[in-house]
C-alpha cells in the first residue's frame, strides 16, 4: 500500500496508514518509532503535545537528540502548580529544543466563560473544554499527527494501546513509549540524569492543574489524584472529526 501519494504528495487517509505503520513498527523501540514518524512524509507534519508532567522529560529529552526543531506543544490552562511553570521553564532552558509553543486560551473566551476563574467548580468539562480542548485542537490544525507520551501500563483501557492510532479522520496519534513500564521510565530518566518535577517527590505522580490534581497515597491508582471524587476521568484531548469526544470510561489523559 502506498502511504503518501507520489502524483500529489497527500496522505493517504489515516485508516489506511495506520495498521499499516503499526504491523511494520511492531517490534520496534520507542527510539525507531519516534525517528520514524519524525521523519516519514507518509506521517507528514508532526508536534509533540506535551504536559511537562511528571514523565514528560522523557520524550523531550528523546525528541531533542531525534529531531530539536520538532514542534512542541505545551498547553498552559494558566491553572497549572507554580512548580509546573518553573520546570518548564527550566526544562525549556536546558534542553536544545528550538520550537517549544505555549498554547493558551483566547483571553475574551476566558474572560467570557471564566472571568474568576471559578468554572473549574461548576463544570470540570466546560473548564477543559475552554483551557486545553479547543486551543490544542486550533494548534494541532497544522498538523498531520501529533505524539503523546501514554502507556499501556497506566490505564486498563490503554493495556492494547498501539504506537499508531487514529485520531479522527484526518490527524493521527502517534505513542512511542506505548510499551514502555514504570520501570523504563525511571531507568531513562537517572541514566540520563534528566531533573524531574518537582511534584512528584511530593507524591504527584500524575500532575494537571492546581484545583484538580491531589497527591496519591501508597497503592493508590497513579492517576487517582485527578480530579479527585468526581465522575470526571480525563480532559477531552481526544478529537474525533475535529470535535472533542469522551473516549473511555476511565482515569485518562493526553499526556
Ligand atoms: S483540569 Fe481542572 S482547572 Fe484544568 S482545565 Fe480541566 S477543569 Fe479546568
Amino acid at each position: 500500500m502506498r502511504l503518501e501519494s507520489l502524483t500529489t504528495g497527500r496522505l493517504a487517509p489515516v485508516a489506511d496508514r495506520v495498521p499499516v505503520l503499526n504491523e511494520h513498527y511492531k517490534h520496534h523501540s520507542a527510539t525507531d518509532v519516534l525517528s520514524h514518524a519524525l521523519n516519514d512524509p507518509a506521517v507528514g507534519r508532526v508536534a509533540l503535545v506535551s504536559s511537562f508532567g511528571a514523565e514528560s522529560v522523557v520524550l523531550l529529552h528523546l525528541l531533542s537528540v531525534i529531531k530539536p526543531d520538532t514542534p512542541v506543544l505545551f498547553v498552559d490552562t494558566q491553572m497549572l502548580f507554580p512548580e509546573t511553570m518553573a520546570y518548564q521553564q527550566e526544562l525549556a532552558a536546558s534542553l536544545p529544543l528550538t520550537d517549544i509553543r505555549t498554547i493558551r486560551a483566547d483571553q475574551a473566551a476566558v474572560d467570557f466563560d471564566d472571568p474568576d476563574g471559578t468554572l473549574h467548580q461548576f463544570s470540570t468539562d466546560s473548564c477543559c473544554n475552554l483551557r486545553k480542548t479547543v486551543p490544542l485542537e486550533k494548534a494541532l490544525g497544522g498538523f498531520d499527527a501529533w505524539i503523546t507520551g501514554r502507556k499501556r501500563f497506566q490505564a486498563s483501557t490503554r493495556s492494547t494501546l498501539n504506537f499508531f492510532e487514529e485520531d479522527g479522520e484526518h490527524r493521527m496519534k502517534i505513542n512511542p513509549l506505548a510499551h514502555w513500564g514504570r520501570e523504563d521510565i525511571e531507568e531513562y530518566i537517572v541514566n540520563n540524569r534528566l531533573p524531574r518535577h518537582p511534584l512528584v517527590a511530593k507524591g504527584y505522580p500524575s500532575i494537571g492543574c492546581a484545583p484538580c490534581t491531589s497527591p496519591v497515597k501508597p497503592g493508590e491508582d497513579p492517576r487517582a489524584g485527578r480530579w479527585r471524587g468526581s465522575d470526571k476521568t480525563e480532559c477531552g484531548i481526544h478529537f474525533i472529526n475535529g470535535k472533542a469526544v469522551r473516549m473511555v470510561p476511565a482515569k485518562e489523559s493526553a499526556a
